[in-house]
């Protein structure tokens, strides 16, 4: 990689350095080192980066929230990037907080940045159907989020430094969740997840590792949306997710 040439890109690794630290730092790995984590309390799942106490001279951080509810609170009212002046609603995801498969978007549209949830504008509507007709579950026994928890204006793709904010979220919530599979929808939350370049025409269908979680990429809804053809390629790689999971599944 070369030197950084303009302001949007230093201040975007400036952010995403910033998010590193504080990451680290609420992971115990910066600074004080963790306490000794308790043992859990409720019936919660085990998760896979064990949740760290914060020292006593800071407030709880990231690594310390211990389910979803607390990582919601954590979050608040954020204001942690440019996108939060735009918003209606922060989307933070909806589904079993046990879920053994979750979904992961790019970032909120307009009726998901209306209604705080994702996935449910047109696109979401087709995601929605995969999930009922395709997996035959409900959209209750899974988990669905976005990489960006609010809408960028007029849909634009999200910026570096807003990835850098609110990617710590979505990984967080996925250590805390705990799923045996993430399908990765389009090619930003793939590239994004993967830190990679390479196009999603070659990514997608063959199995990944996102911190230990096996990661199928495949097409976006919205894309699909717009070349109904290749609705047959994600069909093949969500059965390929069925397979790992054991699950039967119908038609979509
Ligand atoms: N597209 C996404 O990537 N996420 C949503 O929630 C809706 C549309």
């Amino acid at each position: 990689m070369g030197a950084p040439s303009s302001q949007a890109e230093i201040a975007g690794l400036a952010a995403a350095l910033r998010a590193y630290v504080e990451y680290q730092r609420d992971l115990g790995v910066l600074g004080f080192p963790p306490a000794s984590p308790a043992a859990p309390a409720t019936a919660e799942r085990v998760t896979a980066v064990p949740p760290t106490t914060a020292d006593m001279f800071s407030a709880p951080g990231l690594g310390a929230t211990r389910s979803l509810e607390e990582l919601r609170a954590y979050i608040g009212d954020c204001r942690r990037c440019k996108l939060a002046p735009h918003r209606t609603h922060l989307v933070f995801g909806v589904g079993n907080p046990r879920a053994r498969l979750v979904f992961v978007g790019e970032a909120p549209g307009r009726d998901e940045d209306v209604q705080g949830e994702p996935f449910v504008g047109r696109a979401g509507q087709l995601l929605t159907e995969i999930i009922t007709k395709g997996m035959r579950l409900r959209r209750d026994d899974v988990y669905i989020a976005n990489v960006i928890k609010c809408r960028p204006p007029e849909n634009r793709n999200p910026e570096p430094d807003e990835v850098a904010s609110c990617e710590p979220f979505l990984r967080r919530q996925l250590e805390l969740i705990g799923p045996e599979v993430v399908v990765a929808l389009g090619k930003f939350a793939v590239q994004t997840l993967l830190r990679t370049k390479a196009p999603i025409t070659r990514l997608r269908g063959r199995w990944h590792d996102y911190h230990g979680i096996k990661l199928m990429p495949t097409f976006h809804p919205a894309y699909l949306l717009r070349n109904p053809v290749d609705k047959r390629l994600v069909w093949e790689d969500i059965q390929k997710v069925m397979r790992v999971l054991g699950i039967a599944g119908g038609r979509v």
